[in-house]
């Protein structure tokens, strides 16, 4: 059992290290083969056709590799394909579905095991072990083989991708790839590949167009570390033991150029880039250690990354300063964090692309309030082989297109356009009420975090600010703020918008927001020391946000104080005991200043079920829809795999949504909402018949959402909460909405012209 598990996690780790499908199947089916003592192991993957191609054999005749094709429901691996399930014959040649190729030599392979390779629901292939003995592979011989292929399916995947991407190289063959969407919009331009520095694994691929440049430049970095190693053996010496020192010598000699440099040289010769070329051969040495027996050896394996990411550090640190950002700079990275946007210039910022996350993450959220379109959770995108391609992002749909060819250019070039003719047909209600056909008034209110916002939200008619995450400004730091620069940054904020309120909302860090200088390591972050959770442990913190929040309201009085992440009454309490702490010690200190109102989110189940309680204490609640969702679904709204899963028109979201508001209004308090459903065309018209007071959004969807409120009367939207709230599928009130705004005429997602790709 140890070792059946042994075998799977070092070949998941040897495969999942090789850069290439053709590296990638040959590690399966030798590993595979070795593992289970069979005589035979292939891969067959699916083909363009639909067929299943046998692709990498480790037994059979090498000649049958590419030719060997069956279409689903043909031979034992055709039926594999069709049962989703393992097929195990003991004597292969007399099963009625037997197909014989003769250039695979397969006669003389009696027992046939076949599971299928499932990837994202689909079938992508066939991994199968054949042997000559007539016997069938046991039920251990199967669990093992399922096992390995659940665990390989996504790094096949990948490197399927990957493939198309190598093959293509700079000659434009476009290809598709399928995320969720983050932001709505279309971005036509070039991609910028961003990683966490000395990740071996996430190194972009670049060629190298000055070879020797590009040497001299590897050479130094190799030396700059050999001094750094040969000063820490200095420093440490008189604390280190013989066997210790040696490590340090070991470390000299594999940097030494016979050893690993010589290998890197050789790559940097063939026109790759130096980081990419040093990171390949890294992880190549690494696995070899991985993979030896002797456990001294294997530990080596550890050795060699942390030698890895040494150089890379200096590797990459030295190509930072002079990054280059195209015009149209396409943002791509594994998980793209608020910071690395930051480092765009503005007006060259065009799209954003993330492997990891999904629309709710708040890159994403962010991402909609600059309003620049986005993908997420494209996890099939070999990312590291992107930088520097031509890249169509469609942010409505959540599909990135590389390489894109001219017909499909010149398609999303006319969307482009009549996506501007629509956001320029919207801007003309700027100055227009938010109200029904019947003049029922519904404020929208917008949710800010940078400045940027502040100047889109105006221009688009915003009348209040329902929620400031003052996480953002802390989150483009490398150390907390003081109380003067938050007082300066809340200042500018309150008074773009005075006379109208502005909602700040008490640190909120945690879950998938976290510091880079206060860094929160958690197994399950999301319900872990997040928001009031972690300022309530640090009244420092808290009580100086609170009081720079105060101070830059004095003459403009148009501040209201948001409590994020409330679970309990005590938490509440706490809270506000310290808020007035803060307010009577400004007003002995002679500022003259009213206390500002204070509300809670609600956004955890808890506090939904205690709302009227927490109401009977606050001036006003705001429904965080985007946790509330997860956590009423358990759907990790970061979490690309449950993307689907996160449906914001659940029923039971819907419910908790309607007896918020309903506890809220018997307080006599008011209620808003400040998730990003409130920014969904179709949600707004529930939430406005449910007697939600306001509702705040991203700015992007603000015109949207007005234009459709202003072609339709209250008592249409009450009838159409009648109708949804007693539906049992969010699928179904999707639709029921769907068909109420085509009625009265207009298109929920706003969204311009179709595009037949
Ligand atoms: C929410 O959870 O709905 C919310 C508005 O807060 P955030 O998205 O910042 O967690
Ligand atoms: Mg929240």
């Amino acid at each position: 059992m140890e070792s059946m598990l042994n075998s799977l996690r070092s070949i998941v780790q040897e495969v999942s290290a090789a850069r290439d499908l053709p590296k990638v199947l040959a590690i399966i089916v030798s590993r595979v083969k070795r593992a289970m003592h069979t005589q035979v192991c292939s891969v067959y993957l699916r083909g363009p056709k639909g067929d299943y191609v046998l692709m990498a054999t480790d037994g059979l005749q090498q000649q049958a590799v590419e030719r060997v094709r069956l279409a689903p429901g043909q031979g034992l691996v055709g039926r594999v394909v069709a049962r989703e399930e393992p097929v195990n014959v003991e004597d292969a040649e007399s099963h009625p579905a037997f197909r014989y190729f003769p250039e695979t030599g397969e006669e003389h392979f009696n027992s046939f095991l076949g599971v299928p390779i499932i990837h994202h629901r689909q079938v992508l292939g066939v991994l199968v072990v054949q042997q000559s003995e007539r016997r069938r592979f046991d039920e251990g011989d199967e669990a093992f083989l399922v096992t390995m292929s659940a665990q390989l399916a996504g790094v096949i995947a990948h490197a399927e991708a990957t493939g198309t991407m190598v093959a293509i190289g700079a000659a434009a063959v476009q290809a598709r790839f399928v995320g969720v969407s983050g932001a709505p919009g279309i971005a036509i331009g070039e991609s910028v590949v961003v990683a966490p520095l000395a990740d071996l694994t996430g190194v972009p691929y670049q060629q190298c167009e000055d070879i020797e440049a590009e040497l001299m430049f590897f050479q130094r970095c190799l030396s700059a570390v050999r001094n750094d190693i040969k000063a820490l053996g200095v420093q440490l010496e008189e604390r280190l033991n013989r066997e210790e020192r040696a490590l340090f010598d070991a470390y000299l000699a594999m940097l030494d150029d016979a050893a690993l440099g010589a290998e890197v040289v050789t790559k940097i010769r063939q026109g790759t880039c130096a980081p990419y070329a040093w990171s390949e051969v890294i992880l190549e040495h690494e696995n070899n250690f991985a993979d030896m027996d002797d456990a001294y050896l294997r530990e080596r394996a550890t050795d060699v990354r942390d030698l890895g990411r040494r150089v890379l550090a200096y590797l990459q640190e030295s190509n930072q300063s002079c990054k280059i950002y195209p015009d149209h700079t396409i943002l791509i990275g594994d998980e793209l964090t608020a910071s690395m946007l930051g480092e765009v210039p503005e007006n060259k910022l065009a799209g954003l692309v993330s492997v990891q996350g999904s629309g709710n993450s708040h890159v994403a959220i962010l991402a909609r309030a600059m309003g620049i379109p986005t993908v997420m959770g494209v996890v099939d995108l070999p990312h590291t082989r992107m930088d520097g391609r031509p890249v169509i992002v469609d942010g409505y749909k959540g599909t990135v297109y590389s390489n894109p060819g001219v017909q499909l250019r010149k398609q999303y070039q006319a969307v482009a356009k009549e996506e501007q003719k629509l956001v320029k047909g919207l801007e003309a209600l700027r100055d227009l009420p938010c109200e029904t056909l019947d003049k029922y008034r519904l404020p929208l209110w917008v949710n800010t975090g940078l400045m940027a916002d502040v100047v889109r939200s105006l221009e688009h008619g915003a009348e209040g600010v329902g929620l400031y995450r003052t996480e953002v400004p802390f989150l483009l730091r490398d150390r907390f703020p003081t109380e003067e620069e938050q007082r300066l940054i809340y200042r500018d904020q309150l008074r773009a918008f005075a006379p109208h309120t502005v909602t700040m909302r008490t640190l909120d860090v945690g879950g998938d927001k976290a510091l880079p200088y206060f860094p929160i390591e958690e197994d399950n972050p999301f319900l872990g020391w997040r928001g009031i959770r972690v300022t309530l442990d640090h009244p420092d913190i808290f009580l100086a946000q609170i009081r720079a929040m105060i101070r830059a309201s004095i003459g403009l009085d148009n501040l209201r104080i948001l409590l994020p992440m409330i679970s309990s009454i005590s938490e509440l309490e706490q809270s506000k005991a310290l808020i007035h702490r803060a307010y009577h010690e400004l007003v002995e200190e002679g500022c003259e200043v009213n206390l500002p109102p204070i509300g809670v989110m609600i956004e955890v189940p808890a506090a939904v079920y205690q709302a009227r309680e927490l109401a009977a204490r606050v001036d006003f609640l705001s429904v965080g829809s985007n946790d509330l969702t997860q956590y009423l679904l358990a759907v990790d709204r970061n979490n690309a795999r449950v993307a689907n899963q996160y449906q914001a028109f659940h029923p039971a979201v819907l419910r908790a949504l309607q007896q918020v508001v309903h506890d809220g209004h018997t307080q006599g308090v008011s209620v808003g909402i400040c998730g990003e459903l409130a920014g969904d065309p179709g949600a707004a018209i529930l939430l406005m018949a449910m007697g939600y007071d306001v509702l705040s959004m991203n700015a992007t969807n603000l015109p949207k959402v007005k234009s459709v409120i202003r072609a339709i009367t209250l008592a249409q939207a009450e009838a159409l909460l009648d109708d949804v709230m007693p539906l049992v599928e969010a699928e179904q009130v999707c639709a029921r909405i769907d068909q109420m705004l085509l009625e009265v005429g207009v298109n929920r997602v706003v969204r311009p012209l179709e595009v037949d790709a």
